[in-house]
């Protein structure tokens, strides 16, 4: 069964002290499905404008990712411009035009109304409950979210996530989310509104997974150079859910080795801008970075 994913397909215009891509692909949905589709096959609900390239149509599905979900609709695709400074953990947005957005209605055909793996990536809450909603019985649910919906659809939010299993999220905006600083609080607070379990990510220092009365730290992988951090959350995610998928399973065990995958994930889309590592990117070079990450964290 596939997993599917709703998010945005854009064109992102980026800069990092690395140098400057302009219009280049991206978008939540975009790096959630290509990084889950090296684990398991993804179904895509999303909206692009009319300026949409036909070539990124064929490069999903050269990864196994279904386009069918994926509409065209009159007018431009989003577009998000944003730049990373020295601290490559957190992006300065600079304009978010929602553009086709403004209008989707996502209606998920009967194809996808079975699916068993959700992942409700970073768009405006409502769109993401309104495809929960038409989803049959989905047997694991999860979520992101970002701070231009935490600041303008707070409400909202916190509706979506009495209906989630997991929420993932990084630690600003789950400080911004809660109003706690503190971490372990913050998570406590979030689970006490739903999801079962939390998973704040931190950039380059890892990811933590929380859950009834266990915490797992995972590492990040140690890198001297992050040439585009963008995507990396996304990626994250499609590791992680894409592992679970792959799997079948959600018992905590799992779950670790999944945030260690996500984790594994992100740390090949940021040696590039856009999805250029993730293209070249194979199954034989993620598993051999997991088995690095077993090795680096391992003590008895
Ligand atoms: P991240 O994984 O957090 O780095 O997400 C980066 C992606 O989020 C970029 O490719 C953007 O196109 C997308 N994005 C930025 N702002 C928004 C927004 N308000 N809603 C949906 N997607 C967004």
């Amino acid at each position: 069964m596939s997993i599917l994913v709703v998010g945005s397909v854009a064109f992102d215009t980026v800069e990092t002290p690395s140098g400057k891509r302009e219009r280049a692909l991206g978008g939540s949905a975009t790096f959630f499905s290509f990084s889950a589709s090296f684990f398991h096959p993804v179904n895509l609900v999303a909206v692009v404008g009319e300026d949409f390239p036909k070539e990124n149509f064929g490069l999903l599905s050269s990864h196994g990712i279904d386009t069918r979900g994926l509409k065209v609709l009159p007018g431009k695709t989003f577009h998000w411009q944003g730049s990373y400074s020295n601290d490559m953990n957190e992006a300065t947005t600079h304009s978010t035009c929602l553009n086709v957005f403004e209008q989707f209605r996502p209606e998920i055909i009967e194809e996808y109304r079975g699916s068993e793996y959700v992942f409700l990536a970073n768009i405006d809450p409502d769109l993401q409950m309104e495809v929960l909603r038409q989803i049959k019985k989905p047997k694991l649910v999860a979520c992101d979210t970002m701070n231009f919906w935490i600041e303008g659809k707070r409400e909202a939010l916190l509706r979506l996530f009495k209906m989630v299993d997991i929420v993932v999220l990084n630690e600003g905006e789950a400080r911004q989310l809660t109003g706690q600083p503190n971490l372990m609080r913050a998570a406590r607070m979030i689970r006490n509104w739903g999801p079962e379990q939390v998973v704040i990510k931190k950039g380059e220092h890892g990811a933590l997974l929380f859950g009834a009365d266990s915490v797992f730290i995972s590492p990040a992988y140690p890198m001297e150079t992050i040439v585009d951090p963008t995507g990396a959350g996304d990626t994250f995610a499609g590791g992680f859910m894409g592992y679970l998928a792959r799997e079948g399973k959600a018992d905590w065990k799992t779950m670790r080795r999944a945030v260690v995958y996500g984790s594994v994930m992100a740390s090949f889309n940021v040696e590039d801008f856009s999805l250029d590592r993730m293209k070249t990117l194979s199954k034989p070079e993620i598993n051999a970075r997991y088995r690095e990450f077993v090795e680096f964290a391992h003590f008895a």
